[in-house]
């Protein structure tokens, strides 16, 4: 399984509709009443977590994540249809972390969703504006661009089994002898450079996903081996299952070996449940096998439990397998409690949207501010009546003042966002 767990993507929503500017035709009447609708809203990227995604790999070829386009407001007050979200399905683990590095979405749960581009509004059509003063306000709105992000999806596998070990010690054998996967299997160092994911199927209810994590090598935590890429792939595991090679020369150096890798990358991981398996006792003898877990169990950590298996056999699994659900079962308990208690509200920031600024940049008066920013993207600058909107709104928020202030004239430019006109 070629294993992709990094990529970039575009993520676009789609644009809001056109208001509509028209006016009823009717019979013998020269000019009916305004009648033009509001544009739809333009559709959200959505990324939705999905238990039966298990790579990264699809956005190879799908770089960009489009949203449908909202449609245009119509004559009669017809309010253009809404783009459709674009739900995309990842992995459940999947991180997207914009450019700047903020974490936009962070999905655990199966079915979990984040929106990560926000759909514009529809602009509204020339109906809406009628008011008493306005009988027949001859412009409507623009449609509001969607958001669009650059995104880096990164695929945190949450396997609960971490299996780790030295390069040999039959890792690949082990998960090829108890789930569906089929990882490559040769006699020599490194044969599995991606982690390969294997889902065992304990009893009638209990399921584990297996993570065949690349032999580590000493010195693996601090950037040298093969294995710290991976690493973070075994971060959020419910347990740790520590394979060793009874034929190595000393099984308990080799375990700790392997722990201070674990240690050096994340003291945390070694804390985590470890089940040890002493591998390859098929053919040898009893008193061998004996003596060998007794010098494991001399240096295992605190609560490691200890089992001499084979994973070509089979010999010794079942036993490993039911500590393994024991872990397993106890660790997702933990988590659906620690989730719901960590429901709390979501801290905002202070709305900035109304805040603005004026600066004069050679000859041109540059306005800046989330709010008015907008409201410009949205003006069909084209209009007479529209530019007319734009500048009551700006004279409402006290920019046409502070313009004046810095001494702007007649025909002087004005620009917001991508919009340039004359004051
Ligand atoms: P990995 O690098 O940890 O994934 O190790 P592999 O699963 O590729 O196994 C390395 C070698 O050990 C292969 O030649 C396997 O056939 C062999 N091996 C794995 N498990 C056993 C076992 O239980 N008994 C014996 N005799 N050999 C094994
Ligand atoms: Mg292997």
């Amino acid at each position: 399984m070629n294993f992709i767990d990094k990529v970039q993507v575009a993520a676009v929503a789609g644009d809001g509709g056109d208001g509509k500017l028209s006016f009823r035709h009717e019979k013998f009447i020269d000019k009916g009443g305004p009648d033009g609708g509001d544009g739809g809203k333009g559709g959200d990227v959505v990324l939705v977590a999905s238990r039966n995604e298990n790579t990264l790999a699809a956005f190879r070829f799908q770089k960009e994540l489009k949203a449908e386009d909202g449609q245009p407001g119509g004559t009669n007050r017809k309010h253009g249809h809404s783009g459709v979200d674009l739900l995309v399905a990842v992995p459940v683990g999947t991180v997207a972390t914009a450019a700047d590095g903020t974490v936009v979405a962070d999905l655990i749960h199966d079915e979990q969703r984040t929106v990560v581009a926000r759909g514009g509004k529809g602009g509204y059509g020339n109906a809406h504006f009628v008011s008493s003063t306005r009988q027949a306000p001859n412009f409507r709105e623009l449609g509001e661009q969607g958001e669009a992000a650059t995104l880096t999806l990164e695929l945190k596998m949450i396997a609960d089994v971490g299996l780790v070990g030295l390069p040999n010690a039959g890792k690949s054998t082990l998960l090829n002898k108890l789930s569906n996967a089929r990882p490559e299997i040769a006699d020599y160092p490194f044969t599995t450079l991606t982690p390969n994911l294997g889902v065992v199927d304990i009893d009638k209810s209990t399921s584990v996903l297996f993570a065949d994590i690349p032999g580590l090598i000493e010195g693996a935590a601090a950037g040298k081996g093969l294995g710290h890429d991976f690493l973070r792939h075994i971060e959020r595991t419910a347990v740790i299952v520590h394979m060793i090679d009874a034929y190595q020369e000393d099984v308990a150096r080799t375990y700790l070996t392997i722990r201070g890798e674990l240690k050096a990358y994340q003291a945390d991981l070694a804390r985590r449940p470890e089940i040890v398996l002493l591998n390859k006792i098929d053919g040898l003898d009893e008193e061998i096998v004996a003596d060998l877990l007794a010098r494991l169990k001399g240096v295992t950590a605190r609560g490691s439990k200890v089992y001499a298996v084979s994973a070509r056999s089979g010999a010794g699994l079942r036993d490993m397998l039911y500590a393994v659900k024991t872990a397993v079962v106890k660790t997702r308990e933990k988590s659906q409690e620690k989730a719901a208690a960590e429901e709390v509200p979501v801290l905002r920031l202070a709305d900035q949207s109304q805040q603005w600024h004026v600066e004069k940049r050679g000859e041109i008066y540059v306005v800046s501010g989330q709010r008015i920013e907008k409201f410009a993207g949205r003006t069909d600058f084209g209009n007479e009546q529209a530019l007319r909107r734009l500048r009551d709104i700006m004279r409402k928020m006290g920019i046409m003042h502070e313009l004046v202030r810095q001494g702007i004239e007649a025909g002087n430019a004005v620009s917001i966002g991508r919009e340039t006109f004359k004051y």
